[in-house]
């Protein structure tokens, strides 16, 4: 198959801008196509009407081992705008937080110096993260995909591990990279965050924080694809991919019909699924499990305290309900504003901001000693019901593969190609995922893998087993 002249990118989230940067920088005449006014689609920024401020819908941090996500910003010139952390701190009280920071011992052990001086933690407790962790490092890829219909609590039980371990090391780290609670990831997904984000590599761990708003971070993205050649349309919806019993013809928008050679979806599954004819889903198979594929939400919370109360960049708040707080700046009158996290956040869904915030303020005062008998000046939540998709147990099995040409043998239809962080990129929800099925949908299209290579295993951890 010739590569297609004329694509219709539906969405302009990180996944179809990235595949429609990469198509027009191909010389393909790619086209974006996006319902609301801006870039970004869930990484995004709002201005609060309260203040006038621009707010992120809520943090987003990216990690060393995001190749890809870091290739699309170097693509849009905004890495520098990237601050990057090697450390991690983890509350404590009374003491000082803990902080987890590599030395210079190789993947996997470059750890074991800076947990082992955990206070968070009792040595029986230390010992049994060791041996899970051990018992993933060489098991590898290969050992994990067996698990991918349990969810990783079954993996904790199996590996003995006290309660307090599961409710401090665990859960933080798993809710925050699958939004879901160990006892609803599957195992296989949370098994990979170890895998790879933290015994692989020493440099796969650091974690990156934004230093200016989200959309100044995509934003860039349409005077990019405007002058590779291809072209951004805002505020323009999809209403259904035209098929005509073969092969999809484009898009038929609420401005009327937008003819393609192709078309990239680059929307949510849901959202995908209005956009599909009961014929069009019958003659593809990646279509027909659309329905299944559930979400998760996250709470976002922005709090201005009239003096510093967070003296660190960041702080993991272990066993409360707020997984994270980040130091987002003190003004020139000595406001400093904090953002809370919380991930896997259900049981927030119907609180409503008066309610959220006490949660909040009441995790903050655990953990911060300097916000005890302080109010803050301002709070505003921001609740994303459908913020990832559900990495339950089972689910990979019903997510189509990221930009795979359909093929006579799956029934798929030859010019129709997905992307969206949902689809199959070996990745949870992430802008790295979405990047990724980004690069490979452009790739699909072309008939080239434009995918960026992972960052590879240290020689230790290889010889262990975390690549098998
Ligand atoms: C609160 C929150 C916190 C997060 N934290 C992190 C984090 O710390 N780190 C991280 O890596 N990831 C994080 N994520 C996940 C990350 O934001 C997503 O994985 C990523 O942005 C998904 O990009 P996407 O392009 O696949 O989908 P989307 O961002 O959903 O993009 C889809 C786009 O399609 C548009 N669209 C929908 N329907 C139509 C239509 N009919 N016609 C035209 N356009 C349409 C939408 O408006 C949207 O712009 C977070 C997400 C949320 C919500």
């Amino acid at each position: 198959m010739s590569a297609p002249r004329r694509v219709a990118v539906v969405g302009g989230g990180i996944a179809g801008l990235a595949c429609a940067l990469r198509l027009a920088e191909e010389g393909v005449q790619a086209t974006v196509l996006e319902t609301r006014r801006k870039l970004g689609g869930r990484a995004t920024s709002f201005t609060d009407p309260r203040t006038g401020e621009v707010l992120d819908n809520c943090q987003h941090i990216l990690m060393g081992c995001c190749t890809n996500l870091l290739d699309f910003y170097a693509r849009l010139g905004v890495e520098g705008a990237i601050e990057w952390h090697d450390e991690v701190f983890w509350a404590n009280p009374p003491h000082a937080p803990d902080v987890m920071r590599p030395s210079l011992l190789p993947a996997p052990a470059h750890f074991t110096g800076s947990f082992a001086a955990m206070r968070m933690l009792s040595l029986a407790e230390k010992r049994a993260v060791a041996r899970a962790m051990w018992r993933m490092l060489r098991m590898g890829p290969t050992g994990r995909a067996r698990w991918e219909d349990r969810t990783f609590a079954d993996f904790l039980r199996e590996c003995a591990q006290p309660q307090g371990t599961v409710e401090r090391f665990w859960s933080p780290v798993v809710v925050s990279a699958c939004n879901l609670d160990v006892h609803e990831a599957s195992a296989a997904s949370a098994m990979q965050v170890f895998q790879e984000g933290f015994l692989a590599n020493a440099a796969a761990p650091r974690m990156g924080i934004s230093t200016v708003p989200l959309v100044e971070l995509y934003d860039p993205a349409e005077e990019a694809i405007r002058s590779a050649g291809g072209e951004v349309r805002l505020g323009i919806s999809a209403v259904a991919i035209a098929f005509d019993g073969r092969r999809v013809t484009g898009v038929v928008t609420d401005e009327g019909a937008f003819d393609a050679d192709a078309v990239v979806s680059a929307v949510p599954a849901d959202r995908l699924a209005k956009l599909c004819s009961s014929t069009l889903v019958a003659a593809d198979g990646r279509l027909r499990h659309l329905d299944r594929v559930g979400t998760s939400p996250i709470v976002g919370v922005h709090l201005r305290f009239p003096s510093r109360v967070l003296d660190l960049p960041h702080l993991v708040l272990p066993g409360r309900g707020t997984q994270w707080l980040f130091d987002k700046g003190t003004s020139a009158d000595g406001t400093q504003h904090v953002h809370a996290v919380i991930s896997g956040a259900a049981a927030w869904m119907d609180l409503d901001e008066p309610a959220i915030a006490a949660r909040v303020l009441d995790d903050i005062r655990w953990a911060l000693p300097a916000a005890r008998g302080v109010e803050p000046v301002s709070v505003r939540s921001v609740k994303e019901r459908r913020a990832t998709f559900a990495v339950v147990p089972g689910f990979e099995r019903i997510r189509p593969q990221a930009g795979a040409v359909g093929t006579e043998r799956d029934g798929g239809v030859r010019n129709l190609f997905l992307a969206g962080d949902w689809t199959r990129t070996g990745w949870p929800a992430t802008m790295e995922g979405a990047v990724r099925s980004g690069y490979l949908a452009a790739g699909a299209v072309l008939g080239r893998r434009l995918l960026v290579p992972d960052l590879p295993p240290g020689r230790v951890a290889a010889l262990l087993g975390v690549a098998r």
